[in-house]
């Protein structure tokens, strides 16, 4: 059910309901953090296996600085320069932090959503929001709350319009005086590394194959995808029937053989794309279409985010 109510979901999630959650990046399920059989509830509706921990939203610095011990340096200039807005940062966690949010790890993730009507609901609550994306487990993430209710009608989604990021947050965490990249997101290495200098990059799924967002395979569709930089070659290898294809930022040509086009970027830029890649995959997916096939980005700023989602996204 969509509501525009924001007192409504107040009391949603004051009485221990799970309901979506607007923000920039994409739509979350969100539950109070202090409340184990709400959080609990989050893992159960997605089907995500309690190890893989969950993003904490908060409304302010201050707010973020109660359910942590300390900011490193790095981290200080990063939350100021970049918050509210799409990026998590991994910083260790006080005591009352339930192990349940962080799956038992001494560090908990948290960000300021720059959305707001997220942040009118997160400062009318006496708690954080735990809320990782409102999809089940490994299935595409929702940019509108039209999206999170087709897969969870029987929860209350707040109605936030679409998302203006599209992307899941960049997550960073802090090693002595490195800044550690665990997963590309809405902001780009760029930005960040201009800030703060130069990033390590682990990334790789090998190194913890129990976070969602870094699994190799994630973010999928039901059907097939190939991300490729030359569509129109793989059409012609391929046998399958009813074939889709995502452009970057222009149809290259017309073939009987593709049941549908779609431009990501009719104006070329890479935000224009990261707002629209997930809304058209999902329309995509749900034509019954047996392959999509996505004219891979050029791999700078967002472009890397969105390759390292469709990479994922191509994993059978
Ligand atoms: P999402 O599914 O978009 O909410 O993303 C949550 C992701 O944040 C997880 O899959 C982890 O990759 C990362 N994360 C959250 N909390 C922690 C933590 N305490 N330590 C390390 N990574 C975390
Ligand atoms: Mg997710």
């Amino acid at each position: 059910m969509i509501t525009t109510d924001i007192e409504f979901i107040q009391e949603c999630l004051t009485r221990g309901e799970i309901v979506g959650l607007p923000t920039e990046t994409v739509y979350g399920l969100a539950a109070n953090i202090f409340d184990e059989q709400a959080i609990a509830r989050i893992f159960q509706t997605k089907n995500r296996p309690n190890s893989n921990p969950l993003i904490v939203h908060v409304p302010s610095y201050e707010h973020a600085r109660d359910l942590v011990k300390f900011f490193p340096p790095k981290a200080e200039h990063l939350a100021k320069y970049f918050w509210p807005g799409s990026l998590t940062l991994i910083l260790p966690k006080q005591a009352h932090v339930l192990d349940a949010v962080t799956a038992s790890q001494p560090r908990v993730a948290i960000r300021i959503p720059n959305h707001p009507i997220a942040l009118q609901l997160l400062e009318k609550l006496a708690f954080p929001l735990a809320a990782p994306s409102a999809n089940p487990y490994n299935r595409i993430s929702p940019t509108s709350a039209q999206q999170v209710d087709f897969y969870f009608p029987d929860i209350h989604t707040l109605d936030g319009g679409e998302c203006t990021a599209g992307l899941e947050s960049t997550i960073l965490s802090f090693e002595e005086d490195e800044v550690v990249l665990l997963r590309h997101g809405a902001i780009s290495v760029s930005d960040i590394e201009r800030q703060v200098g130069r990033i390590l990059n682990r990334t790789s799924h090998s190194e913890s194959p129990n976070s969602p967002g870094r699994n190799k395979k994630h973010y999928s569709p039901i059907c097939d995808l190939i991300v490729t930089y030359e569509p129109l070659f793989m059409l012609s290898a391929v046998q399958e029937k009813k074939v889709g294809i995502l452009w970057y930022d222009e149809v290259k040509i017309e073939s009987q053989k593709v049941h549908i086009n779609r431009v990501l970027a009719p104006t070329s830029s890479l935000q224009e794309a990261a707002r629209n890649l997930f809304k058209y995959l999902h329309q995509m997916e749900q034509m019954g279409l047996d392959l999509i096939i996505v004219e891979r980005l050029p791999d700078q700023g967002l472009g890397r985010t969105i390759n390292d989602r469709l990479e994922r996204a191509s994993v059978k």
